[in-house]
């Protein structure tokens, strides 16, 4: 799968590109440039693969909650085609399968330098070029950067104290050990109950000893009802592709299912009940669109936030356990709302427990397991942390990269982050994020944002050649426009109202509080980057090489 000489092909100074990562976003971006505008880029990855995300979260019960055929790029008839997806929900190994498919249908891997983690990219001003450094001392060069590193890649290990006394082993989800692990027989303590959690708790209980599952914030779900895809149902989605890509790119979340144009309080307390048991019965995230404003009235959101309590209350036999699962302090959605397959039910097999750390937080992790702060221990032989990302942020500041005149990014973004469209920061020229903060991003089916980010990129960049132009930069006051229309966007629903939610950066101690994906919806977004290209990047300052060398 790796192929670590190839990329040496290119030399390094006659790079036009750099994109960091070979996930969906850096593939994509390299077929952009290198095959429709015959560029010539680079893909620097830290993994021995393509993947991203779903090289690393390997954990048991990885899967995605995007349905399948809507999960994969949707550029190519060709692709959508020759793949076939075996599951409603793909699971990680078909995911990465996939992604190798497409890797080596379009060629990607002999432009991806595999095993290569970068550790700093310096911007040049005089030179108008980018100098990405990779651990191993390497130095490579090229006009724009382009950073492909996905939203949810830097684990999150919460600085719990004792850690490093534990005799037993610990895992985080997100860097999971190619070989996995034998839960057989043995105590297992999973920390966190976000979706990843959700998905696993279930899988380890199937093999576990004993099952403890700390739970600091209760946490909605609804069932995926996962199942093989059948002859017929694989039918159907291959001759409704076009239909299902339309619909995918003109909804505000990117999934091939459209919101019903019918408010809460339209209907009666019966149909409603009814509507929201059919959205159960039906599975997944299309449960927030039976009507079309739960994600933005508290008094509409309430009413399917009971419903999801009650069920929980249904399925879960003991009254405590069920209490402390069911006791949700957010509105429904205001948080990334998982899918799972039996999570509830998991509570009820005798081996399996649910600590309360809302009420008696974790203290300490000791030699044997963890102590709480009423001084129970939970003695264990494996620990899971399912405790999420420094999401959005973590990634990008951990290039260490520095813009025009030494500026860190991490300094440009010590109060938060800042950038314009999501895709460029001012001090940082012919530099783009894709998928960075201020984009939709995690709000939406990533494949759609995925590719339009990276369409308008190559776009723009094809716009600079063809216009004589040397280097793109943000201006200061798009950002300040862009980060009030974010933060008006976010208000306009009920998304802040999660407190401690991974959106607002509350989740790691210390980072600024900074509601950061893009609410607004994925269409609007996409109207918004277009009216902006053809009115000649309005907002961005544009340079012809004369003018540079003033
Ligand atoms: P997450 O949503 O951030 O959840 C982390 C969990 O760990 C939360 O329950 C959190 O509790 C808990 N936690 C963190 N630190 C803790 C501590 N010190 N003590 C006790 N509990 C602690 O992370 P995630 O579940 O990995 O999911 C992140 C995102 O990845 C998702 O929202 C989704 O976008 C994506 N994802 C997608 C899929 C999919 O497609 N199916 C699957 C997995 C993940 P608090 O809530 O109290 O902070």
């Amino acid at each position: 799968m790796a192929n670590s000489t190839s990329a040496a092909r290119t030399t390094a100074t006659d790079l036009d590109a750099i994109i960091i990562g070979a996930g969906l976003s850096g593939m994509y971006q390299l077929h952009c440039l290198r095959d429709r505008l015959g560029l010539k880029a680079t893909v620097l990855e830290a993994a021995g693969g393509v993947g991203g995300t779903w090289y690393w979260n390997r954990y048991p019960g990885a899967r995605c909650d995007s349905e399948s055929h809507s999960y994969c790029f949707q550029f190519s008839d060709d692709l959508l085609n020759e793949w076939e997806w075996s599951e409603r929900y793909p699971e990680q190994p078909e995911i990465l399968r996939y992604m190798n498919f497409v890797a080596d249908k379009l060629d990607l891997k002999r432009d991806i330098r595999f095993n290569t983690r970068v550790t700093g990219a310096t911007y040049d001003e005089a030179a108008n070029r980018w100098t990405v450094t990779t651990e191993a001392g390497d130095k490579v060069s090229a006009k724009f950067l382009i950073t492909a590193v996905g939203c949810l890649s830097t684990a999150n290990v919460p600085k719990i104290p004792g850690l490093e006394t534990f005799q037993g082993k610990w895992y985080h989800t997100g860097l999971w050990p190619h070989e996995g692990v034998d839960f057989r027989g043995k105590r297992v303590a999973q920390i966190g109950t976000g979706s990843t959690g959700i998905q696993a708790a279930p899988v380890i209980a199937k093999t576990a000893g004993h099952l403890t599952v700390f739970q600091r914030t209760a946490n909605y779900s609804v069932p995926a009802h996962n199942a093989p895809l059948s002859p017929e149902r694989k039918k159907e989605l291959k001759a409704r592709i076009g239909e299902t890509r339309r619909t995918m790119r003109s909804t505000p979340n990117g999934h091939p299912f459209t919101i019903e144009d019918r408010s809460v309080f339209d209907v009666s307390d019966e149909e409603r009940r009814q509507i929201f048991e059919k959205q159960w019965e039906k599975g997944g995230l299309q449960f927030r669109a039976a009507f079309n404003d739960i994600t933005t009235s508290k008094k509409a959101n309430d009413t399917a936030a009971e419903f999801l309590k009650d069920k929980i209350r249904q399925i879960v036999k003991d009254p405590k356990t069920a209490q402390i699962l069911a006791d949700i302090d957010h509105p429904y959605a205001a948080k990334r709302p998982p899918i799972d397959s039996f999570y509830f039910e998991t509570f009820n097999q005798p081996h399996v427990t649910l600590v309360d750390v809302r009420s008696d937080p974790i203290e300490a992790i000791t030699p044997k397991g963890i102590r709480l702060k009423s001084g129970a221990e939970h003695e264990v032989d494996i620990i899971v942390f399912a405790t999420g990302f420094d999401a959005m942020t973590g990634s990008l500041v951990k290039l260490n990269i520095k813009g025009r005149g030494g500026l860190p990014l991490a300094k440009a973004w010590e109060a938060g982050p800042r950038n314009y469209l999501g895709l460029q920061v001012a001090g940082f020229p012919n530099m783009f994020t894709i998928t960075g903060p201020g984009s939709p991003s995690v709000l939406c089916n990533m494949p759609v944002p995925i590719e339009q980010h990276a369409e308008w990129i190559a776009d723009c960049i094809d716009h600079m050649r063809r216009n004589g132009i040397e280097r793109i930069e943000a201006k200061p006051e798009s950002m300040d426009r862009w980060v009030a229309h974010v933060n008006e966007a976010a208000n306009a629903t009920l998304l802040p109202e999660a407190h401690h939610s991974w959106y607002l950066g509350a989740n790691v101690p210390g980072k600024p509080r900074v509601f950061m994906p893009y609410a607004g919806g994925m269409a609007r977004y996409k109207d918004i980057c277009d009216e902006v290209a053809a009115k000649g990047y309005e907002g961005f300052e544009l340079q012809r090489a004369p003018a540079m060398a003033k």
